[in-house]
């Protein structure tokens, strides 16, 4: 079986009914190209920055030291592109303390509170210094830069108003820098529910499966005691995630998934039947999820998306 999914590496991820399907990797450290090419990855759908910021005692990565990861992960890549998201700690991904930020992990709601780009934009100056090492490392390759956690049409234009600032002052500088697809997670319900506000400023969309089942179920993804009510099936979260993706198809904009659910082989043909065609996932997790797709005709898996969407048990027809 493994000598099976190893000649799928250099295999195109391509449906019986001819449709190409994107396989992205998550990554935290640039080294982790290396694991995302080996796989077969064509690109970096999910660059988890705050793996640089998080249990540095104190002192956080400074622009060049950002710049600097950011450069390696696009080398690393030969060239595919790389979508960094700014830094997203807070809640499951408590920002040491003693690192001079606010990131809200000793509140009551930690998930619910100062977390991602709510941060972000609390600490600009610190923000300012991680998009200008980003827009730097987009001179020498092919980056995306994603947005966490945004709800509110203030957050965008706040967002947008520091990337052109970064911008203005690299200019002020005098130092180089390239352009970015500009993208933001869907992953709060209320986002999912503005997708025409939020295609308006972006050019992608990838959703965070992980936080929007989070908070449209209202149940914490860390938290044991409820894990049995964490439900990717639920068919609220299908009726969302089928929302983003097909508002994002009609404009013609592209839209991945990169939470777990990405990298679920029991969730691919689901994934496929609602139209979704850029998947990111941990890199063990590509060549499994690739032979799901090798074997999938999403004609078809589009009508069954729709019983599967209309059902009070989607959970039961996800053998048929
Ligand atoms: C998600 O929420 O699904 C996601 C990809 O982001 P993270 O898991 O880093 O919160
Ligand atoms: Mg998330």
């Amino acid at each position: 079986e493994r000598e099976r999914l190893s000649r799928l590496k250099s295999t195109p991820a391509i449906t019986l009914d001819g449709q190409r399907i994107e396989l992205m990797a998550n990554i935290e450290q640039p080294g982790d190209a290396v694991a995302a090419l080996k796989a077969g990855a064509v690109g970096v759908g999910l660059f988890r920055t705050e793996f640089l910021f998080m249990g540095r005692n104190g002192k956080l990565p400074d622009e060049d030291e950002q710049y600097a990861a950011y450069l390696a992960a696009a080398e690393g890549m030969h060239g595919l592109p790389v979508t960094i998201r700014t830094v997203d700690v807070g809640a499951d991904k408590p920002l040491d303390r003693a690192a001079g930020g606010r990131s809200g992990e000793d509140h009551l709601n930690p998930a619910l509170g100062l977390r991602a780009i709510r941060w972000s934009l609390s600490e600009p100056t610190m923000f300012l210094m991680q998009l200008r090492a980003i827009l730097r490392a987009a001179a020498h390759g092919a980056i995306n830069l994603l947005v966490p956690m945004l709800a509110h049409a203030s957050e965008i234009r706040q967002t947008l108003a520091l990337v052109d600032r970064a911008r203005a002052q690299l200019d002020e500088r005098g130092q180089v820098y390239g352009a970015v697809r500009l993208g933001a997670m869907i992953e709060i319900p209320a986002a999912a529910l503005s997708i025409p506000l939020f295609l308006r400023h972006f050019d992608f969309l990838s959703i965070g499966t992980n936080d929007l089942i989070q908070y449209t179920l209202a149940v914490d993804r860390a938290d044991e005691t409820v894990a049995h009510l964490y439900d990717p099936l639920h068919p609220a979260v299908l009726h969302l995630l089928s929302n983003t993706i097909s508002l994002c198809r009609n404009q013609g904009k592209s839209v991945s998934v990169c939470g777990e659910m990405a990298g679920d082989v029991t969730m691919t043909r689901l994934l496929l039947g609602l139209g979704l065609r850029t998947f990111s996932m941990h890199p063990s997790q590509i060549l499994a999820v690739k032979q799901q797709i090798v074997r999938s005709d999403t004609a078809k898996l589009a009508v069954w998306a729709q019983s599967v969407l209309a059902a009070d048990d989607p959970a039961a027809l996800m053998a048929d």
